[in-house]
């Protein structure tokens, strides 16, 4: 049996609809959500993910501008816009694209960031605020996949999440938000030694590290549920994910194709954290 494919594209359609209405209320209290993206450099990947955003953002109405500056942006520079943007009230969300360039420390860029319009959820404050279970924002990647496991009807109470992969962004709020929701959570790191005992035992496996292909079928517990989050360009040009799917679709339960997957979630997720930095401030 062939695993069902998890529509994330499909899914982050459906959520923009149900946005419509939050939209137009804010509109009649003349307030366009708005978001501000600064990327630093000239990553193409980088390029084509802001591209991405912004164009999601005028198709529905809102405001955003992306600002693009050299890598040889100081660290100054940067930060006073940042607080320029903080204090911009027609702003509602400030996203600066990672990575950045290796002169610039990105911990100090994302905590000039106000905390109110951190809306990647990636200041300090937020990421601790997740941690203690209240926070502003939840980093929109981990917060897609939860919506697409909740569309799923995927039973997390007792479940065994495995996650593979611990970057701030993606690997530690995804185990997070599992654990939140009452799985049991298990985080695989680079060091894991004998991955794919974790990984047969999970009911659900997230896998966000950034090597191509690197889950094949014969890791997958039959019926489990595997979220991948992995974005690599082949040498052909194509994207793949960090799991193998050919493989992986005859095993699991359901799975998330790469591209169509988690990226689109990851951008609605985005609209839902900047809509709602707008409807804070009614
Ligand atoms: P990072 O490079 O920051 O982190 C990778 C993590 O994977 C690290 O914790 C690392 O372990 C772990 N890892 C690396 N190799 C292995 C291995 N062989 N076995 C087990 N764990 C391993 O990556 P990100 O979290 O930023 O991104 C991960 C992937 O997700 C990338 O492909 C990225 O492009 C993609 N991505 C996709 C998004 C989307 O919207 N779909 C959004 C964000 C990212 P260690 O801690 O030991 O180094």
């Amino acid at each position: 049996m062939t695993a069902r494919i998890i529509d994330g594209k499909k899914l982050a359609e459906t959520i923009k609809q149900n946005l419509a209405e939050r939209i137009n209320a804010l509109k009649e209290k003349n307030i366009i959500p708005g978001l501000t993206v600064i990327l630093v450099g000239d990553d193409p990947a980088s390029q084509v993910y802001v591209r991405n955003k912004a164009n999601t953002f005028t198709k529905l109405g809102l405001n955003s501008s992306v600002e693009q500056y050299p890598a040889s942006l100081s660290e100054e520079a940067l930060c006073n816009r940042i607080r320029e943007l903080n204090n911009d009230p027609s702003v509602h969300g400030i996203l600066v694209q990672l990575p950045l360039p290796a002169n610039l420390d990105a911990n100090k860029v994302i905590e000039t960031i106000s905390p109110e319009k951190d809306v990647d959820g990636f200041h300090i404050s937020n990421a601790g605020a997740l941690m203690t279970g209240r926070p502003l924002f939840i980093p929109c990647t981990p917060y897609g996949v939860m919506k697409m496991l909740e569309s799923e009807n995927v039973e997390l109470r007792g479940a065994e999440a495995v996650v593979i992969g611990a970057s701030n962004i993606v690997g530690k709020p995804m185990a997070l938000l599992l654990q939140k929701a009452g799985a049991t959570v298990t985080i695989c790191n680079s060091k894991t030694k004998d991955l794919a005992a974790h990984t047969r035992r999970a009911d659900v496996l997230v896998v966000a590290t950034g090597r191509p292909e690197m889950i094949t079928g014969d890791m997958i517990k039959p019926g489990a549920i595997v979220i991948d989050v992995g974005i690599n360009r082949g040498s052909d040009g194509k994207l793949k994910g960090d799991v193998e799917f050919s493989s992986a679709k005859e095993v699991a339960g359901a799975i998330t194709p790469v591209p169509g997957g988690v990226g689109p979630m990851t951008i609605v997720m985005l609209l839902v954290n900047t809509i709602e930095a707008a409807e804070r401030k009614l």
